[in-house]
């Protein structure tokens, strides 16, 4: 498994695929040609279906400015590699440079062709979640001692903090920010008046889902915004983690030093993911996203209650094994619909989930493994109407005027 570093990045919204990874691929492919006078990207697949909401020719053509820039879509080339795959070519004086076929493969990470799909440095030895709990069991650690280990005691504090800040950040200023959010779609922002909202029911249940739920869409919206967020693990679910974080802070008076060990634990969770199977909704749909981020906070949470890694493993089954099949489908290509909402309702559900987990000890068939495992093969097998292309599903019916309020 990579560094954490690779999973938690501070990024601008609204796409860790669609936006962070073709920006540092972009980057890095002018870095190493300075003379350039002109540069050509063509967009393959979701890129190309939903590049113009998630603002991918935008982001690049920032990223490349000083030269001339092209940006072009071709919706029809359907690359069997990663569906989100561009190329880009650079020039000088008319003459062809060089050239790299990339994917951007989620979180905002990105493989250039011809590169080992593991050439980003593996830190961890361990892969499985099993693997790091047998190591973790027989060396009497828990997850933030094992992050430490391997990455530096000093160093993953200060990484962590840096990366809680902005996640905190993030949340305060979406519940401070009214107004409506770029695009077509013309949504109202809603974080403010649900944290202001009085709930119809006055119990604590529903208080729980008022503080939890504006949280998320706080985020969500900054991240819908081009605001800064951070990639938990990517952009379209980077809601959830900070918003079950921030509330058990809040109602628990849980101390940051706190926190920070628990965005470790998600953060090894995430990984286990990435590693293992894919965070990215145009490979495996929005059960990639929101269901991996549902994991790392519901592991998150169960550390925060003290629970054992065992049920931590479960925790993270439990919120993962419900996002099954979830597809990616939004509309008009924006992070908006139904991306901000799923991130209120997934990090409600990660905190019921570890909490299920703490009342089921006994008996458990399914690891996070297990389900992770079969995550990445649903989402194989989910048709690309509904891994974001906005062919399919809401995204679709929604195009049908008839249903529109
Ligand atoms: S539907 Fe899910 S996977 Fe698709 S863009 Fe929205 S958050 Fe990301």
């Amino acid at each position: 498994m990579q560094s954490l570093k690779e999973l938690y990045k501070i990024v601008n919204g609204p796409s860790s695929s669609h936006t962070s990874g073709p920006k540092r691929a972009a980057e890095k492919f002018k870095s190493l040609h300075p003379d350039a006078d002109r540069f050509k990207v063509i967009l393959y697949g979701s890129l190309a279906k939903t590049g113009k909401g998630h603002l991918t020719d935008y982001i690049i053509k920032e990223t490349l400015k000083g030269s001339k820039v092209e940006v072009l879509f071709d919706t029809k080339f359907r690359c069997d590699v990663h569906p989100n795959t561009f190329d880009i070519f650079a020039y000088k004086k008319g003459e062809l440079i060089d050239m790299w076929r990339v994917y951007s493969i989620g979180g905002g990470s990105y493989r250039v062709e011809g590169e080992p799909k593991l050439a980003a440095k593996q830190v961890y030895k361990q892969k499985s979640f099993m693997q790091i709990r047998r190591y973790c069991e027989s060396n009497n650690m828990d997850l933030f001692d094992y992050v430490c280990e391997v990455e530096g005691k000093e160093e993953t504090i200060r990484f962590l903090t840096e990366i809680w800040k902005t996640m905190e950040e993030a949340i305060l200023r979406g519940l401070n920010t009214t107004g409506v959010l770029p695009g077509r779609l013309k949504l109202q922002r809603k974080a403010k008046e649900v944290y202001e909202k009085k709930p119809v029911l006055n119990d604590e249940n529903a208080n729980k889902i008022r503080l939890l739920s504006s949280y998320a869409y706080a985020v969500g919206e900054e991240n819908a915004s081009g605001g800064i967020i951070v990639t938990a693990p990517t952009c379209g679910a980077s809601g959830v983690v900070p918003a079950a974080l921030y509330y058990m802070k809040q109602k628990y008076k849980i101390p940051d030093e706190k926190i920070i060990k628990a965005l470790a634990v998600a953060g090894v969770i995430g990984n286990v993911v990435k590693t293992n199977a894919s965070v990215s909704g145009a490979e495996c749909g929005c059960q990639a996203e929101i269901g991996t981020a549902c994991s790392m906070a519901a592991g998150a949470v169960a550390y925060l209650l003290g629970l054992s890694l065992e049920r931590i493993d479960n925790s993270a089954e439990v919120a993962m094994e419900h996002h099954l099949g979830l597809t990616c489908d939004p509309v008009y290509g924006y992070v908006q619909i139904p991306c901000i909402e799923r991130n209120a309702v997934a990090a409600v559900r990660a905190i019921d989930a570890a909490l299920l987990s703490s009342m089921i000890t006994e008996d458990n068939r399914v690891t996070f493994d297990m389900v992770v495992e079969t995550m990445y093969e649903t989402g194989k097998d989910l048709s690309t109407h509904y891994r974001e292309t906005s062919e399919g599903g809401l995204a679709k019916k929604y195009c049908n005027n008839k249903f529109q309020i």
